[in-house]
């Protein structure tokens, strides 16, 4: 029997990347999965596929997480279609990145819209779901970037540690009702994200990891799972570092 059989999760930005690998990892421990990306695009209809393919429930979404409207609406959506929201999974992130020299003020609110309204956004029209049903776990998309800072990256690592203060202070809500709140901070992931990242700077990363290697989207997935899971019944307001021990 899986970890999160007869449980529904909903992730966002699941199409590609880390919060895919979550969505069918997910699948994989019995749990029936609603996904949102920005798009539906053939990334989209590929990942139902899979689920799919796996006898487990599925639909994605196309839903924008930085707007509060389309979180709701989203919600609803979901919740009219599987009944029910146990799990949810703020994964949807960009990256803008620039020296605050040159940073834009659009490229600052774009990300700051993106990776830490969106989480106000969801947690919000889902917590009267979990509310009524005593329980849920909704775990938050932060980076060791949002503990440790990272030049280059102001826009970045402000969100990424304002949804920590988010994280810690929604554990302490709702707590009683038996919902958690936690964080993970990914270190370096091989995604479309960290592609993009000219190869001299991966390699110094790399330098800076003791393990010596760049993670993959299944090492976020697997402690994504766990939190999501009764394992994780007595853990609330934690952030969980998945980086190789590049922050400790
Ligand atoms: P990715 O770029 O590969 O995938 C992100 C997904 O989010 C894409 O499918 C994209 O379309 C979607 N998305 C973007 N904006 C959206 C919006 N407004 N609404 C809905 N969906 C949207 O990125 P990834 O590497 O898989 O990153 C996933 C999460 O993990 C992000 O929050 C990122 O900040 C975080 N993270 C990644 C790394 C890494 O090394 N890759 C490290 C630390 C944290």
């Amino acid at each position: 029997m899986g970890l999160l059989e007869g449980k529904t999760a909903l992730i966002t930005g699941a199409s590609r990347g880390i919060g895919r690998e979550i969505a069918l990892k997910f699948a994989d421990q019995g749990a029936n999965i609603a996904f949102s990306d920005i798009v539906f695009d053939d990334h989209a209809k590929s990942l139902e596929q899979e689920i799919n393919d796996k006898g487990l429930k599925v639909k994605g979404f196309e839903s924008d997480a930085s707007s509060f409207a389309a979180g709701e609406a989203l919600i609803n959506d979901v919740v009219e279609e599987f009944g029910t929201i146990d799990a949810l999974v703020n994964n949807a992130g960009i990256t803008r990145d620039n020296f605050l020299m040159r940073m834009t003020e659009a490229d600052w609110d774009l990300v700051i819209k993106v990776n830490l309204k969106s989480i106000f956004n969801l947690t919000k029209a889902v917590q009267r779901i979990m509310l009524k049903q005593r329980f849920g776990s909704i775990i938050n998309m932060s980076s060791v970037v949002g503990v440790g800072g990272n030049a280059g990256q102001s826009n970045y690592a402000a969100s990424k540690a304002g949804l920590i203060g988010f994280t810690k202070s929604i554990a302490q809500e709702l707590g009683s009702r038996n919902i958690r709140c936690n964080a993970i901070a990914p270190g370096f992931i091989e995604t479309e994200m960290t592609a993009k990242l000219p190869e001299d700077v991966k390699e110094k990363w790399i330098k800076t990891i003791p393990l010596q290697r760049s993670g993959a989207p299944n090492d976020v997935a697997n402690i994504a799972i766990f939190l999501a899971s009764d394992l994780a019944g007595y853990v609330t307001g934690q952030v969980v570092s998945v980086c190789g021990g590049m922050n400790m």
